[in-house]
């Protein structure tokens, strides 16, 4: 499979001045670009490359929901809605297939009904063993090890290799709207983005190049504390009766996300996973797997941090989350058809980096993995001016 072809990269960059000129198309960009056109404003957005190949096609294509807590909860909810109206424009798949977490101790099942009970019966789906195990494609004789899980019903699936191609093409072909491709962009002023390609002129400036902010604001990443986190990733033939759009989430995911961790019985589950797979956590390991439409699925992941990543993928990682996924899946091993590293900007100093960097010039990096969770709540945010930015 290959990601999907971008619009030609010789768009011409316009001559007057935007009303937004949103550097970066990533799916944070790119979202903004999507709401500023919802607005009626004029747009340039501005890519480096032909095409977009950072972390928004790397993923695995979950918007995770129902597992942030507090205020990213509540721009995990509005991303949900952005999310289906770019789909529905855009002609995105886009399932509305939630998550399905696996539970299999009494301790993963404890932590799934803490969250039940504080979220609703609605919103975690408590499920039985034989329902997990049918959702996973097990054999009916195949499911000892499970005790049971939960379906989060409002977690979004799509599918990463087509979304951000297929949103900047929809962009592209709207009145009011350029994408430059294969422009870099070497420096911004007030009303002013620098790039290879000659100057573009913006009332309002956005920076949505995820860790790369540390090549045009060193000072302000740095300030945030920006690092990249280096992440494995495989994508694998499916066991043919895997056939969930789901996506599927386990012990290590609830040890990962906000809304898993606040919950009572969390401290337990840390020190259960430490006692019988170590490992997992040495690499940081989120065991997780999303189905693509073509039935492949996508496998990942670990979590390595460094202000500039190593570029040797560790086999013995890689080896590690599919032995995992395959117990999981009840299968005994996976074969693997690609396999790559993602990379995204990460801080121990807060989930999102919001700044103004000069008049009418904000950056925005979501430094906590979720991007693709966020998005759309962030670029409603932006422009409702419900987004602030720190000094
Ligand atoms: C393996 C992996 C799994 C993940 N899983 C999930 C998940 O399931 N759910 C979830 O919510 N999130 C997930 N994430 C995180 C999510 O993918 C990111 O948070 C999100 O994609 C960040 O989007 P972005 O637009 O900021 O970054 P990017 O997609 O990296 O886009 C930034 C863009 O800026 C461009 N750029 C940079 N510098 C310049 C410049 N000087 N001039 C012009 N262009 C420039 C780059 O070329 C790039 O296209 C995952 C990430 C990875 C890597």
């Amino acid at each position: 499979m290959s990601i999907a072809t971008a619009p030609s990269p010789s768009v011409a960059l316009p001559g007057g001045r935007s009303d937004l000129v949103v550097v970066g198309a990533g799916i944070v960009g790119l979202a903004h670009a999507v709401e500023a056109v919802r607005r009626g404003l004029s747009v340039t957005v501005v890519e480096r490359d032909r095409r977009p190949v950072g972390a928004s096609v790397r993923n695995f294509g979950h918007c995770c929901i129902t597992a942030q807590r507090g205020d990213l909860l509540g721009l995990a909810e509005r991303s949900r809605a952005g999310w289906l109206f770019a789909a529905a424009r855009a002609g995105l798949w886009a399932p509305e297939a939630g998550a399905l977490v696996v539970a299999r101790s009494a301790t993963e099942l404890a932590v799934l009904e803490e969250l039940r009970d504080e979220r609703g019966a609605d919103a975690v789906r408590l499920r039985t063993r034989d329902e997990v195990g049918t959702a996973l494609g097990r054999a009916a004789d195949a499911r000892d090890d499970l005790v049971g899980g939960a379906l989060l019903p409002a977690d979004l699936r799509v599918n990463p290799r087509e979304a951000a191609p297929r949103l900047a093409q929809w962009l592209a072909e709207q009145p009011g709207v350029t994408v430059a491709w294969g422009t870099n962009v070497t420096g911004v002023e007030q009303g002013t983005v620098h790039t290879s390609r000659g100057p573009v002129h913006g009332e309002q400036i956005l920076l949505c190049v995820g860790h790369d902010l540390d090549r045009l604001y060193p000072a302000e990443a740095e300030a945030h504390g920006i690092e990249r986190c280096r992440l494995s990733m495989a994508r694998v033939e499916a066991p043919a009766a895997f056939r969930t759009d789901a996506a599927v989430l386990t012990a290590t995911s609830m040890l990962r996300y906000d809304g898993f961790t606040a919950m009572p019985s969390a401290g337990r589950l840390r020190t259960e996973v430490t006692g019988h797979s170590p490992e997992l956590l040495d690499v940081v390991a989120n065991v997780m797997f999303t189905r693509l439409p073509d039935g492949t699925v996508l496998v990942g992941d670990s979590h390595a941090y460094d202000a500039t990543e190593i570029p040797f993928q560790d086999e013995a990682t890689t080896e590690l989350l599919l032995r995992e996924a395959a117990r999981v899946l009840g299968v005994r091993d996976v074969r693997i058809t690609e396999r790559w590293q993602g990379v995204y900007a990460s801080s121990a100093n807060g989930p999102l980096l919001v700044r103004d960097v000069a008049p009418g010039v904000r950056a925005l990096s979501v430094t906590s993995g979720i991007g693709m969770t966020l998005s759309f709540g962030l670029a409603a945010a932006t422009f409702d001016g419900a987004l602030h930015a720190t000094a």
